[in-house]
């Protein structure tokens, strides 16, 4: 199952989603509830007292760089942080493992973000602290599966059903999407799914993603409409054209209005699907993807995917740390002041 990697614990690198079972997979997400007092801004904890997160972003990121950064200071650690190739040594042509050598002597834990598929990886062989992949080009994304499996159990258990025998519709970018693979290889671990598949011409799933998905029993679609893939689906998880890996003509044979909107979910009769997507979602006028149109819907999940971020990146800096539910209880207290516009 995990393809030669060590599961996911205490000091260990994690570059793939197939470092997990169903067994670590609980235990990380019985930790992300434990610390849903301190996402929600209800209680603080010092529990990473002294503990430094080297944060390496090669790549552009809004989403995954915050949350990785606020989970490790809401925990009471210590954030240093370098983006793009321009402001590191990287420029003046530094190797993956010098930097990562030099910079995992100043930090615990490194996250890393890079455009080179397997480049992660080669942070971790030369680093000295456990590398948290944040994505390595169109290979993988470990910690945006988890939370999108940490939500997707939230949401369907909401509805009286689980993730064992659901039915998800993946539509877009299939091809250089990589929160698609790592969420298809992670789903596998659960029973009897139905993944219908959608992608413009160009954009189809790898063959080695579809693979590992029938292999371990479950049934994959290939569906040529948006309507047909839609339908009879608990889940939708629409993606956005992955422009920056692909050459012009591909983007704009790819730009073509609307994705998914209300007018689609209609016609397939199928409003009340929950629906995720990993964002950004690309707004411009010529993108191809979901339309805002859908976000009164009562299935909308994409910012309760961003919110559980949060829980799911603190429960991997505890694992990745060795830190138990305990220690954080002990060190979390209610905080004197409420910072929300909620009542
Ligand atoms: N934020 C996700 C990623 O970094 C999805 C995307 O960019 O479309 O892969």
């Amino acid at each position: 199952m995990n393809q030669g990697l060590p599961l996911f614990e205490q000091g260990r690198h994690l570059l793939s989603v197939s470092q997990f079972t169903r067994e670590n997979l609980r235990v990380l997400f019985n930790l992300a509830d434990a610390v849903d007092p301190i996402a929600q801004r209800q209680a603080v904890c010092t529990v990473l007292d002294g503990a430094m997160l080297g944060s390496l972003f090669f790549e552009p990121s809004t989403r995954t760089r915050l949350s990785f950064e606020s989970a490790f200071l809401r925990l009471g650690g210590e954030v240093t942080t370098t983006t793009g190739f321009t402001f590191s040594s990287m420029a003046k042509g530094e190797s993956i493992a010098d930097t990562s050598r030099v910079v995992s002597g100043y930090s615990d834990v490194l996250v890393v973000r890079h455009p080179d598929e397997g480049s992660v990886a080669q942070f971790a062989e030369a680093s000295v602290v456990p590398v948290i992949n944040a994505g390595d080009g169109a290979g993988e994304h470990p910690s945006q599966a988890l939370l999108d499996v940490y939500t997707l159990e939230k949401e369907l258990n909401r509805r009286g059903k689980s993730v064992d025998g659901c039915h998800i519709t993946i539509l877009g970018d299939l091809k250089f999407g990589r929160t698609v693979h790592s969420l298809m290889k992670l789903m596998s671990l659960y029973d009897n799914l139905t993944f219908s598949l959608f992608a413009p011409v160009s954009l189809e799933l790898p063959g080695e993603v579809e693979r590992y998905v029938t292999a371990r029993g479950h049934k994959v679609r290939f569906v040529d409409t948006v309507v047909e893939a839609v339908r009879g689906a608990d889940v939708i998880y629409a993606t956005r054209v992955q422009r920056e890996r692909m050459t012009e003509e591909l983007a704009q044979a790819n730009a073509r209005g609307d994705l998914l909107n209300w007018a689609i979910l209609a016609e397939a009769d199928n409003l009340e699907a929950i629906l995720m997507h990993p964002l950004p979602r690309d707004s411009r006028p010529d993108s191809y993807d979901l339309s805002s149109d859908v976000d009164d819907l009562p299935g909308l999940a994409i910012f309760h995917q961003t919110d559980n971020g949060l829980n799911v990146r603190m429960a991997i800096f505890l694992t990745a740390l060795g830190v138990s539910n305990e220690a954080v209880t002990m060190t979390m207290k209610r905080r004197p002041w409420k910072a929300t516009l909620r009542p």
